[in-house]
């Protein structure tokens, strides 16, 4: 039987090695070849991932530590890279599917690059549909691979949205955590560590994504990436918190049914619902008990207090360029903000004042628009916070 070929964008991450683990449940080397992997600052890791799995090439995007990643590998064969145009090659590197799970918008390039070779897409990195949009969605398209979203909300609403019943979805709900500080005054807020507002309640995640989650710029970055993935008019997404994590978004339908998709808060069913795409495939997740679980919990989310919220609204209503530019500039802030350079909800502020300051920017034609635009918000971010 010919092995299914795997690549894996970010396989030293938080989603990359729930990726190899689903992998390795479904067989490993026997059931996959693995033509690709990346990392960056997690060498031994990375080598042992290759190692382990056989994989063609090894890159990481650090291109100072290729001399490292060579020795990590002397004698097995695998060809290494190291920089952003390694990782270039390991996305193009052929592959029935490729996981993209590298953070922030570094991550689209190589995306774009795995889209064009015709491998069907399993999605993590959020930045791909936020930054670029229907360009990211067109040039999968164009490549003639699948678009299979993995960010927990966006794969619960692809597990429920009916295609057959596209004319009669009413409005996507995503569910929202509320994250570590849901209950929490504006005034506190303003004094947290990055390390309590990484400590997410439920989902154990990268450091970024785990502060994007506390902040609600993850809600903010995945309202723009469900406008973007399913089509939908920005007034049709709304966003519920609901603390306990087992609903993981739900779609309504004009006759006023609602459905869910529920689970444990565990990455691989997401990740293993691609993978497997079309077919379920059986994995050793948690079951939810609900007996256990007793009682399941909603309230409206706090825009005052998590103001990235009427931010995503906002890019999404005004259109244009405004989700590269929320995201950049959120990239930018949210660096600073773990280098306690500034405070937590200044970065809600100097996201507000760059798209403020780019909003007339019109909307991208070309993928160079895109990284135009994001090298500007990322200036003008540094700028404000005083990094320039
Ligand atoms: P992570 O920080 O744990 O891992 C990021 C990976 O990207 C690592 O392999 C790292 O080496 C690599 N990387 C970092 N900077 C890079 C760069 N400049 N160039 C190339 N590679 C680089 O992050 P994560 O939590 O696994 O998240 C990955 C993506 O998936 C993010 O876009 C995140 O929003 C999304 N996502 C994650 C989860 C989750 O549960 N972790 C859930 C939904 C969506
Ligand atoms: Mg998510």
């Amino acid at each position: 039987m010919t092995r299914r070929r795997i690549s894996i964008l970010g396989s030293t991450g938080s989603i990359g090695c729930s990726t190899l683990d689903v992998i390795d449940h479904l067989g490993g080397r026997e059931a996959f070849e693995v033509p690709a992997i990346t990392g960056m600052g997690n060498i031994t890791l990375l080598a042992e991932q290759a190692k382990r799995f056989g994989v063609g090439f090894a890159a990481t995007a650090d291109p100072t530590r290729h001399e490292e990643l060579k020795d990590a590998l002397v004698g097995t064969g695998i060809e290494t890279g190291a920089g952003p145009e390694a990782i270039i090659e390991a996305a193009s590197r052929a592959a029935d599917i490729v996981m993209a799970g590298i953070v922030g918008i570094a991550g689209l390039a190589p995306t774009l690059a795995a889209a064009k070779t015709g491998a069907d897409i399993a999605l993590a990195n959020k930045e791909c549909l936020v930054s670029a949009g229907s360009l990211f969605v067109e040039a999968v398209k164009t490549g003639g691979g699948k678009l299979l979203p993995v960010d927990s909300e966006h794969n619960a609403i692809f597990q429920v949205l009916e295609q057959s019943q596209r004319h009669a979805v009413e409005r996507i709900i995503l569910t929202a955590s509320g994250g570590p500080f849901r209950n929490m005054s504006r005034d506190e807020m303003a004094n947290v560590t990055p390390k309590t507002a990484a400590a997410h309640p439920n989902w154990s995640m990268g450091l970024k994504i785990s502060i994007d989650s506390a902040s609600m710029f993850n809600k903010a970055l995945e309202m723009i990436e469900a406008q973007h993935l399913f089509d939908v008019s920005p007034d049709a997404i709304e966003v519920i918190v609901h603390p306990q994590s087992v609903i993981h978004s739900m779609v309504g339908y004009t006759d006023g049914s609602v459905l869910a998709q529920l689970g444990a808060p565990d990455m691989r069913t997401a990740i293993g619902y691609a993978i497997g795409h079309p077919r379920r495939i059986s994995l050793p997740v948690e079951r939810l008990d609900f007996a256990r679980l007793a009682k399941l919990e909603f309230q409206a989310p706090d825009t005052d207090r998590f103001p990235a919220l009427a931010l995503a609204r906002r890019a999404m209503e005004q259109g244009q360029m405004q989700g590269c530019v929320l995201n950049s500039a959120k990239e930018i802030a949210l660096e600073a903000f773990i280098a306690e350079k500034i405070g937590f909800l200044d970065m809600a502020d100097i996201v507000e004042a760059v798209m403020v300051d780019m909003a007339g920017l019109g909307a991208p034609t070309t993928i160079e628009d895109v990284f135009a635009a994001d090298a500007e918000a990322r200036r003008r971010a540094m700028e404000k916070i005083g990094l320039d």
